[in-house]
């Protein structure tokens, strides 16, 4: 037995074990490192989780490592932990995970501190006269001018500062004014320039008592900040987080989609007098690895990210934030499908440090817990300053007709709110022109050829498209079965601009949704414009409904809420409460009073009543007395496992298998159901169904879960299948 120990090595392929490798003849490997294998006919980058003294297989049989690419660990032993916590508790392969903890260039092999090239000035340079050359080559002149200011500076500080600069730095070696050299990556030096930091309103009691709360709490503690849209949840963050920067720690604040809060980044910024360091999916490769580095050294005070960001490495943690924690988009749904909001709790734990969750609509399992007294709530009732709450009203559609989706009493409103200086934000979940292409006469719908499912009428690009797959063909004027015409059934935000447009002429009318925000860059003008007032008319989907803040907007109409109310998922109604309230708080954020109108044709469906006696609070409290009745989580555990083939038989027949092994576990105290088809059965040419476990007792449900995981990898009817184990999902299907 080697004196070197034994490597036990995750390995990004769709295995759960580890694999033991010999140690390299060339280095030392440790815990947290990276190495370089020998897998099947490659060779693969690895994370090494442990050295031990001895394999279960004989160490003459073991390959060697052929080479360490970190001599310090990558991964801090609380890295480590994380790594092992997320792949126990998802039961996902532990090399994946490792993987997903990690930006492309270092799951690549990639160094964690790559040389890059830097231009300095030579002694010429320094010397020379600027004003002459700028008469000659103001490109160059201008490139000396930032080279000598700077000392020296690097090939990717350069392409972010002068886009051109290639060409003239050519000019100026050639006349020998600077010379390139390469060396470690200083990671821009002085990102942490001098900003200009603004005070912030003083707090009102509610908040000081909140914050008071939260700071009597030592160590590890789940604060839930639980405020009405606009009650200054945000001033709270504030506040804690510049406690933490003066104590010298890091602070993780995690948001759902970054795009979307651009305000909130630029606050951070002007209140603390920091730069924040974004962490997000636009990043390219390079940017990733800095960004991952400088979190890791420290040199980043406050780090905000979209869910992957809750695996940041940082140096010296002190606070961690999720804002808007109800969102489903800090679910990851698919490949690994962790909760960035669970893991940070879990993360915070580990560090014994407090973590913050804060919505103004509460997931029901946050709300359950701070009941349960495992989290502390902090609430702030009313909106802070002078904005009073909005008021909310129905319009009920059996009684008024609408015309192109406006109702009468709709179209009255917008009217008087533009007309008085106001702004209105008209909220539609469904993008394109519209979900249906019906024939006028045999009443035949255009659908999707690879899923169940209609195709959506795209306008602006003359297209029918599948919003499941992507599919995409012109639109049949006829029908393909009689011949007669076809036309746009329902309304998609498309056509409702179009309408509005037709309605309001001159009035600026601004679309925002995943077709008119695609590229860089428009979704930051869209807020820009709606925010300084120039756009009067908002129309969109539930893009526009988080966490913006919109001054002169005083009317949010809702077009359509129905389908919600009939949702099979038993998630619909929270989900609902959550939309509707979210987009609410968008109107009436300052002196005017806000406006809310609902259009629906199931006025006395009592999910109205719950909304409009209680608010959120009375949606919940009903929708947790039905849960704990039915035994829904909270009050149980759920995972799913999934499958998909192109042949029905096989999904079913993998599913069945693990139905069986299941009962056969001896694991009791389980609820197996299904299989059962997804209601959309067939998407992209592929048949889906599932399995649902549930239990209230959640260590027999991961028992149960752990021993198909590693039954199941083997079976043959798993490969003719994609499968997966989502646990705690928040959709159904
Ligand atoms: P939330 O995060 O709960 O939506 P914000 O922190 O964004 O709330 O606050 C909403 C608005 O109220 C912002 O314009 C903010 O500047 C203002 N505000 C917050 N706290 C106070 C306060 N104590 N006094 C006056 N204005 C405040
Ligand atoms: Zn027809
Ligand atoms: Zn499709």
């Amino acid at each position: 037995m080697s004196a070197d120990g034994i490597l036990r090595v995750a390995i990004n392929a769709p295995l759960s074990r580890l694999f033991d490798y010999r140690m390299p003849e060339s280095g030392q490997a440790v815990p947290g490192s990276r190495v370089e294998v020998p897998f099947g006919r490659r060779t693969q980058t690895g994370v090494v989780l442990e050295v031990a003294e001895e394999s279960e297989l004989p160490v003459s049989k073991l390959k060697s490592a052929t080479k360490v690419l970190d001599k310090e660990p990558l991964f801090s032993a609380t890295d480590l932990w994380l790594i092992r916590f997320v792949s126990n508790y998802y039961h996902h392969p532990i090399g994946e995970v490792a993987a997903a903890a990690m930006p492309a260039l270092l799951r690549q092999g990639k160094a964690l501190n790559p040389l890059v090239q830097y231009l300095s000035a030579t002694a010429a340079g320094k010397d020379t006269a600027l004003d002459a050359l700028r008469k000659k080559a103001p490109k160059q002149a201008l490139l000396l001018e930032v080279i000598v200011d700077a000392d020296s500076i690097s090939f990717p500080e350069l392409d972010k500062a002068l886009p051109d600069w290639r060409r003239a730095r050519k000019g100026l070696v050639d006349k020998g004014l600077v010379e390139t050299y390469e060396a470690i990556d200083n990671d821009g030096g002085d990102a942490l320039a001098n900003i200009e930091q603004e005070p912030g309103p003083d707090l009102n009691p509610d908040q000081r008592a909140a914050l008071k709360c939260i700071r009597e709490m030592e160590g590890f503690a789940v604060n839930v900040v639980n405020g009405v849209t606009g009650s200054g949840k945000t001033e709270i963050y504030l506040h804690l987080i510049a406690s933490e920067l003066d104590e010298g720690r890091q602070v993780l604040v995690l948001v759902p989609e970054i795009g979307l809060t651009p305000q909130l980044v630029r606050r951070f910024r002007r209140r603390l007098g920091i730069e924040p360091l974004l962490l997000h999916s636009g990043l390219n490769d390079t940017e990733r690895l800095q960004t991952w580095r400088t979190a890791r050294n420290g040199s980043a005070q406050l780090v905000v990210g979209t869910r992957s960001a809750v695996f940041a490495p940082l140096k010296n943690p002190g606070l961690i934030i999720v804002d808007e924690e109800h969102d489903s988009s800090l679910k990851q749904q698919e490949g690994l499908r962790y909760s960035a909001r669970d893991l940070a709790v879990a993360r915070a734990k580990k560090l014994d440090i407090p973590v913050i969750l804060g919505s103004a609509t509460p997931s029901l399992e946050t709300l359950q817990r701070c009941r349960d007294n495992a989290y502390q709530s902090v609430e702030l009732p009313t909106r802070a300053g002078n904005a009073a709450p909005p008021l909310l009203r129905l319009v009920d559609l059996t009684s008024h007709d609408a015309f192109d989706g406006l109702s009468a009493p709709v179209a009255i409103a917008i009217e008087k709110n533009i007309a008085s200086g106001g702004q209105v934000l008209v909220f539609l979940n469904r993008r394109g022109f519209a979900p249906t292409l019906i024939c006028t006469s045999c009443g035949k719908v255009s659908e999707c050829a690879r899923c169940d499912s209609r195709m959506t009428v795209h306008s602006a690009s003359n297209c029918l498209r599948c919003h499941h797959c992507g599919a995409e063909r012109p639109v049949e004027s006829q029908c393909a079965d009689c011949g007669s015409n076809c036309r746009p059934l329902g309304q998609g935000t498309e056509r409702l601009e179009e309408a509005l447009k037709g309605r309001f002429p001159g009035e600026v009318v601004t679309r925002v949704d995943s077709d008119t925000t695609r590229l860089k860059g428009e979704m930051s003008k869209a807020l820009a414009m709606a925010t300084s007032g120039e756009t009067r008319i908002l129309v969109g989907t539930q893009m526009l409904s988080k966490g913006h803040h919109f001054p002169n907007l005083t009317l949010v109409v809702v077009i359509n809420a129905d389908q919600g109310l009939f949702s099979t998922d038993f998630r619909g109604a929270e989900k609902l409460a959550q939309s509707l309230v979210q987009v609410a708080g968008r109107a009436g954020r300052e002196k005017r009073q806000g406006e809310v109108i609902i259009q629906t044709a199931f006025p006395r469906h009592p999910f109205w009543t719950e909304l409009f006696s209680g608010g959120y609070q009375g949606v919940t409290d009903s929708v947790l007395i039905e849960r704990e009745k039915t035994l829904w989580p909270p009050f149980s555990r759920i995972a799913l496992i999934r499958s998909s083939a192109t042949k029905r038989n096989d999904t079913y027949a993998f599913l069945k298998l693990a139905k069986c092994w299941a009962e056969d576990s001896g694991i009791e105290g389980v609820r197996v159901l299904g299989p059962v088809s997804a209601p959309m059965e067939r998407k992209a040419g592929r048949y889906r169904a599932q399995l649902l476990f549930q239990s209230r007792d959640r260590a027999a449900l991961h028992r149960l879960l752990a021993h198909l995981r590693t039954s199941l990898e083997g079976s043959t009817e798993a490969r003719r299948v994609r499968w997966s184990i989502d646990v705690d999902p928040i959709e159904l299907f």
